[in-house]
């Protein structure tokens, strides 16, 4: 006999059922929800962050500009914190945040991009 794995209830029915009922079920995936949202906010707040540097840098419209990395630590952007990357035909690694994007040219210079 398996037990709801919320109130502990006997789960009737379906062998693999993990919930006694759908109130159960939505409590869990509603806490899962909110316990990551919580864990995950502080460093949601840096990604944002380094996506409004870039922002600030390209301005609305732009499509790429090469700036001095003194810029970007400057505005304390946070170069570990990027939300993936992609390794282009040439090896070079593209930093994203977003739609945005960052690529280091030399020890000084920085291609800040719009994919
Ligand atoms: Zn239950």
């Amino acid at each position: 006999m398996a037990f709801c794995k919320i109130c502990k209830a006997p789960i009737k029915g379906r062998a693999n059922k993990v919930f006694c009922s759908t109130k159960c079920k939505n409590f869990y995936h509603k806490n899962l929800r909110s316990v990551t949202k919580k864990e995950a906010y502080s460093i949601d707040q840096i990604l944002h962050r380094n996506r409004s540097i870039l922002l600030e840098i390209l301005g609305k419209t732009g499509q790429k500009i090469k700036v001095n990395r003194l810029l970007l630590e400057e505005k304390k952007f946070r170069f570990k914190y990027l939300t993936h990357f992609h390794v282009n035909s040439s090896g070079k690694m593209i930093h994203y945040l977003y739609d945005l994007a960052w690529a280091e040219f030399s020890d000084d210079e920085v291609l800040v991009l719009r994919k």
